[in-house]
């Protein structure tokens, strides 16, 4: 079997100074997550690993390094789902937790699939976990940018990234999605986007395995990440299918965002329609890693 993983660091306009670091971030992360499915271990753990990595990279906007509400809270998404078994969790508008995915994949282990705000955060605490404190999570960077927005001395679309995913298919042959954000800059509290609702910022079947990025809520209104896994049960190439399910969204809507994609024989997608969209790929048939933005 051929074992793949993809890891994305979100859609939108990287300032030129973090192009670099946003690649190298990811392929630190994809790194992580490589180690996990040569050693044989599940593409579940694999995609969570490289989750919780870039959530702990202060340069991406998920876990440290989230942005902040209109009030000046961090409210984190995160949603993980395992395509064998069909299962999946998720937390929405989570706040004090060092790494919702880790959390999010608590959730997937119990009976419920997506957990929000208060009750996910006594989740959290039943679950043994910590609670952090807001100064964990935020950067200097973060809090000038949010000011300077709140001053609208930055436009909208300069802040627009940093969301983290990955997709992986493991040596057993199973898929599996994760996906975090913190949201887009200054956002509505209690605003949920894309990322934590399954077929839309993530998906996994027995066929693809999806992570998706962008303007979050035309990727709920459109189903993104379903719809690209449809795609690929019609048996188109993975890189085919990621192109069109972006291609509908862009019939339908101005705004923009990307996706990553892999399915179960270890091919990988990728397709994008904003300017950038930092990436890493790497398959047991590639040489090296790709990386990309
Ligand atoms: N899709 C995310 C959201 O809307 C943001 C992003 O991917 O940049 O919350």
């Amino acid at each position: 079997m051929t074992i793949a993983l993809s890891v994305h660091g979100g859609a939108g306009v990287y300032p030129p100074e973090q192009m670099q670091s946003a690649q190298e971030g990811c392929l630190a992360g994809l790194l992580v997550g490589w180690n996990i499915l040569q050693s044989n271990g599940s593409a579940l753990d694999a995609v969570e690993a490289v989750v919780r990595t870039l959530e702990d990279n202060p340069l991406f906007n998920a876990g440290t390094g989230s942005y902040l509400t209109r009030e000046g809270n961090i409210e984190m998404d995160a949603g993980i789902m395992d395509g064998e078994m069909f299962r999946v969790g998720a937390v929405a508008a989570v706040e004090l937790i060092k790494n919702p995915i880790v959390l999010a994949r608590k959730v997937l282990a119990s009976p419920q699939v997506l957990l929000v705000g208060c009750g996910a955060q006594q989740f959290a605490l039943e679950q043994g976990m910590s609670l952090c404190t807001r100064e964990d999570l935020l950067t200097e960077r973060v809090y000038t940018r949010w000011q300077q927005k709140r001053a609208a001395q930055v436009p909208e679309v300069e802040q627009k990234h940093g969301t983290v995913g990955a997709v992986a298919v493991d040596s057993a042959g199973r898929l599996a999605a994760a996906t975090s954000t913190g949201g887009p800059m200054n956002k509505y509290p209690g605003r949920v986007g894309d990322s934590p609702l399954v077929g839309c910022g993530f998906y996994a079947d027995r066929i693809a395995a999806i992570s998706s990025t962008g303007y979050g809520e035309d990727f709920v209104r459109f189903l993104i990440a379903r719809r690209a896994a449809e795609y690929a049960g019609q048996g188109y190439p993975v890189q085919l299918a990621a192109e069109e399910a972006m291609a509908f969204m862009t019939m339908h809507t101005s705004e923009t965002g990307g996706l990553i994609m892999v399915d179960a024989q270890g091919n990988v997608g990728f397709a994008k329609t904003s300017l950038h969209m930092s990436y890493a790929s790497m398959s047991d048939r590639m040489v090296e890693p790709e990386i990309g933005i």
